[in-house]
């Protein structure tokens, strides 16, 4: 395995099937997973189950009413290759994807992936949520994981010589755990390493964007090329929309496709629908921020992938971009969100 220097990354994307011309990405969903095992690791069976869904409990399935392990587990590279292929066949060119450590990531079937759908692939590093992370991380020191990250984007990621594209989804629980904290100042360490963007998965807690921004300041990040995750399901108020956009954060509408108010993780929160996270996202761009924006379905369930009767990772393009369109987008308002901000945030400088 050959080390690429910063020089050799800047200006340039990088999928798992190499750097690419930025120009390339074209676009982009900036958050999903295509082969993820997001069962809590205790509760993991070995060998774990294929994708398989009893239909009858499509919606409690869905909505996460219950839990199956074959819904919360993805690790077939065919049936990932056919949902990747559905984004390239209905517009779509690239998909990032943040399955991270402790949710199983696979570099080379994602590799797989890619040749076999056509659609190029941005891998994400890191480790994901303190309950879901190898315990012996709490053993390591803040330069060596902030090595690993940058070691997974120049040298290759999980024991693999496929590179990362960008740092996270970087994962934080409520309350905030103090491994998570230095998982995350390591990010930070290895974005002034390497260039690249930092995604952030928050805790479930309208306060927490905000701490985010304060920490991410504190330790030296570049708050530009930073993205606060899953807004949807976390901030219910202008003001605490409007500071963070002020902050000068990327803000990131990605539970598109659930429709239901009802969100099993956290049922004191009305979970927006796709037209409420359309208004939103209006808000914000009449407010000045049409280019901190971007958007994504965060698929992590069978019972969402086309395969078992969801909604699928072409949703946005079925259905969110025309619904977007007949509410008053502009071609340009829509371009900056699916190409021209991912590829600001996918160049590396
Ligand atoms: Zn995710």
């Amino acid at each position: 395995m050959t080390r690429l220097t910063r020089d050799q990354m800047r200006g340039k994307a990088q999928t798992v099937l190499g750097l690419i011309d930025p120009a390339e990405l074209g676009s982009t969903l900036m958050h999903e997973h295509l082969i993820w095992n997001i069962t809590p690791p205790p509760q993991r069976s070995n060998p774990p189950p294929p994708s398989e869904l009893d239909l009858q409990q499509w919606w409690n399935l869905a909505t996460s009413e219950i839990k199956v392990e074959s819904n919360t587990t993805q690790l077939d590279v065919g049936v990932a290759t056919r949902a990747a292929a559905e984004v390239v066949q209905k517009g779509g060119r690239t998909i990032v994807e943040l399955t991270i450590g402790g949710l199983m990531p696979d570099p080379n079937g994602l590799a797989q992936v890619s040749r076999d759908s056509g659609a190029q692939i941005v891998m994400g590093s890191g480790h994901y949520v303190h309950d879901y992370q190898d315990p012996a991380n709490a053993n390591r020191s803040l330069e060596e994981l902030a090595q690993e990250m940058v070691d997974q984007i120049q040298l290759g990621a999980w024991g693999t010589d496929v590179r990362a594209g960008l740092l996270g989804e970087i994962g934080c629980q409520w309350p905030w755990t103090d491994l998570e904290k230095k998982m995350l100042h390591a990010a930070c360490l290895a974005q002034q390493e390497t260039g690249a963007a930092l995604t952030i998965h928050p805790a479930r807690h309208q306060d927490h964007p905000w701490m985010l921004v304060e920490f991410l300041r504190a330790h030296g990040a570049d708050l530009s090329r930073t993205i606060i995750d899953h807004i949807d399901r976390t901030i219910f108020d202008d003001d605490r929309l409007f500071r963070l956009a002020d902050a000068g954060v990327v803000l990131e509408w990605d539970l598109f496709g659930q429709e239901s108010c009802y969100y099993a993780p956290n049922i004191d929160i009305d979970m927006p629908n796709d037209a409420q996270r359309l208004r939103d996202i209006r808000k914000l761009i009449e407010r000045g921020h049409g280019d901190q924006i971007v958007i994504s379905q965060d698929i992590c369930h069978t019972a969402h992938m086309t395969e078992f009767g969801g909604w699928g990772y072409a949703h946005i393009y079925k259905k969110v971009l025309p619904l977007a369109r007949r509410r008053g987008f502009t071609e340009a308002e829509l371009n900056k969100i699916m190409v021209e901000t991912p590829r600001r945030l996918l160049t590396f400088i």
